[in-house]
């Protein structure tokens, strides 16, 4: 990862501000722009230096920094500390990220210097990734897939895996949805994630209505549909990936409903390309969705930028402004979500490119003319 790169581009931002200086607060983007992991703040101007302390000394020294400062009275002050030897007069700060008594110690600290907020600074530059940070998302959604696929392949004849007769899918594929969820980590880490990139979701039967559903005890059992949602971490940056089976022979609900989901994520995905509105990206799957008179359950919006954070920019629901670039990492999943009955989504990470769109989830779907 080119850090010095991306610090010269977030300068470029700075001095676009009207600032002479950015405090950077949150700890992914202080992975993004240095590789240092660990407690600290950064203040990048033409140079970057780092706050942090003694327990982040060997992390401090393989980061990408001009310089690191530990001061005893903690990191705020180390860093006001660094902004006063500099010089600065006008400092920003991000605002989505400071906390208001962080805000208050700087005040005091930096008299006489002008502190502006600033939002969503860092987070477009995260957006368009760069060649290393598509090779770990490849990896981590390969991972993945292997888990998902090894997971359901344990559960005889599944569907989602060989592309059998969907009826033949008895379970249970765990005990319960928490042991589901479980062996779902346990298979990512055992492929090569270094963890789980949000909490993994296994929702069986009525449980499978609510989109993001806490894995309960309640035993994975025919019938009902089994809807998971999971993703890797790999070198710090996130997979995401959902598919949905039915346990049992599927009833007409989960035809109907599989039907228009699966078609809308095909829609989706043929709506991505670079120059494309995210919004554009979402209707086409919805206006699927809203024809089999099922729009009212679809409760989110079509997808999500994903990189070192499960859920960044750009978003891609109704309301959206943005507009997807090449180099952009997204999901298409829409969703049905019937209280009392139970949900359908389907889920793909898809690089955006300057013709299309490469789906990287290569996880087997349910063809609903297997249903
Ligand atoms: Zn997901
Ligand atoms: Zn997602």
């Amino acid at each position: 990862m080119d850090y010095r790169a991306r610090q010269e581009e977030l300068w470029e931002a700075i001095a676009a501000a009207g600032v002479e200086a950015l405090i950077v607060v949150a700890p992914v983007n202080l992975r993004y722009l240095t590789g240092f992991v660990g407690e600290g703040v950064l203040l990048v101007g033409e140079e970057a230096h780092l706050s942090t302390d003694g327990r982040y000394a060997a992390e401090a020294g393989e980061a990408t920094v001009a310089g690191a400062a530990f001061h005893e009275k903690g990191h705020w002050a180390g860093i006001a500390g660094i902004a006063r030897e500099g010089g600065y007069l006008r400092v920003a700060f991000e605002a989505e990220h400071t906390t208001v008594a962080a805000l208050e110690d700087l005040h005091k600290d930096l008299d006489g210097v002008e502190l502006r907020p600033v939002r969503q600074i860092v987070e477009p530059l995260r957006a368009r990734k760069g060649a290393g940070e598509i090779q770990a998302i490849r990896r981590a959604a390969q991972v993945t897939d292997q888990a998902l696929g090894e997971f359901l392949a344990a559960s005889a004849g599944c569907c989602a895996t060989s592309g059998a007769d969907c009826s033949t899918t008895s379970g249970p594929v765990a005990q319960s949805e928490k042991m589901g969820a479980f062996e779902l980590l346990r298979l990512m880490l055992a492929a090569g994630a270094e963890g789980e990139a949000f909490e993994t979701i296994v929702a069986c039967g009525p449980g499978s209505a609510e989109p993001h559903h806490h894995p309960t005890d309640k035993t994975l059992e025919a019938p009902g549909p089994l809807k998971i949602d999971l993703g890797a971490k790999v070198l710090g940056y996130c997979a995401d990936l959902t598919r949905t089976v039915y346990l049992g022979e599927p009833d007409e609900t989960f035809r109907r409903v599989y039907r228009a989901v699966h078609e809308g994520q095909q829609r989706g995905l043929e709506a991505v390309k670079a120059g494309v509105r995210c919004r554009d990206v979402d209707l086409a799957a919805r206006q699927v969705i809203e024809a089999a008179g099922l729009g009212d359950r679809f409760v989110h919006g079509v997808g999500h930028g994903v990189g070192m954070e499960v859920h960044e920019s750009p978003r891609l629901g109704s309301t959206s402004e943005e507009v997807l670039a090449a180099g952009n990492v997204v999901t298409i999943e829409p969703g049905v979500y019937i209280p009392g009955w139970g949900g359908v989504r389907i889920e793909d990470l898809v690089l955006v490119t300057e013709d299309g769109a490469e789906v990287l989830s290569q996880a087997p779907k349910v063809s609903p003319a297997d249903l």
